[in-house]
């Protein structure tokens, strides 16, 4: 469902992906690994297309962006069917909880006001955030700014979630809230690409691993086979500092 081609970008003089294949079903839960500068965050912002990549061709489901002459119309079409959380949350300072999750379903979804508060409290509900409807950004802790985050992604009603380390900012004690809450967002079959250092979730949670190194995918398979038994010494390497 979503198909990436040959994708390369670079900054400069620095090319940062040097072209990447990578597939990914309906349903499944990739989490992408690799050193620090690897090229992950940028990889899955050109997913979406807030970094534009130099070359390839990035398709979600119909809609397909050739990165070297890009539609605007594609790149919207695209844009619709992604949802991305940040590694810094992102959140409207001035607004409340429910005002952040409201604002995607009233100004893209275009749902009349009532309609969005309704789906708006369920999906804070769901993040476990039913108390802090009303609170802004600065009087919630990042776990839970990062819930509120969460839910706002979840109302688009995404084809899929791009998440980019969405625990890296945390104090350790709240890591494990927001990491439960995508595990619980996990199991209902939503598409995510997960960009994080969290090997233990990686391995638990995602049904595809890949492992990036210097702007390509080293390998890429199932939990099972690239955490227990890597063809390549590079991802043993990786692996290894992590037990
Ligand atoms: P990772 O997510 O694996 O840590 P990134 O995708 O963040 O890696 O970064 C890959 C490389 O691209 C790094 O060398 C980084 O300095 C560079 N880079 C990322 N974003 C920019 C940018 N906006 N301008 C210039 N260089 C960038």
């Amino acid at each position: 469902m979503i198909k990436l081609t040959g994708i390369r970008k670079a900054f400069g003089k620095n090319e940062v992906l040097k072209g990447i294949d990578l597939t990914v079903d309906k349903g499944e839960v990739v989490a992408i690994l690799g050193p620090s500068g690897s090229g992950k965050t940028t990889l899955l912002r050109c997913i979406n297309y807030l970094e534009r990549p130099s070359d390839g061709e990035i398709s979600i489901d119909e809609f397909a962006v050739n990165c070297r002459k890009p539609a605007k119309k594609d790149i919207h079409a695209l844009r619709r069917k992604t949802a991305m959380v940040f590694q810094q949350y992102n959140l409207f300072r001035h607004k409340t909880a429910l005002e952040n999750v409201m604002e995607g379903l009233v100004i893209v979804k275009k749902l009349a006001k009532e309609e969005a508060r309704r789906r708006s409290v369920e999906l804070l509900e769901k993040v476990g955030l039913s108390d802090k409807l009303d609170a802004y950004p600065s009087q919630l802790s990042g776990g839970q700014q990062q819930r509120v985050g969460i839910a706002r992604a979840l109302a688009l009603n995404p084809e899929v979630i791009l998440f980019d380390e969405p625990t890296s900012a945390l104090d350790p004690e709240l890591v494990g809230e927001v990491l439960s809450v995508i595990r619980k967002i996990a199991k209902e079959g939503i598409t995510m690409i997960i960009v994080t250092h969290e090997m233990g979730f990686a391995q638990e949670v995602a049904n595809h691993i890949v492992f990036m190194e210097g702007g390509s995918i080293v390998e890429e398979g199932p939990p099972k086979t690239i955490f227990q038994s890597p063809k390549e010494e590079r991802t043993r390497q990786f692996l290894v500092r992590f037990n």
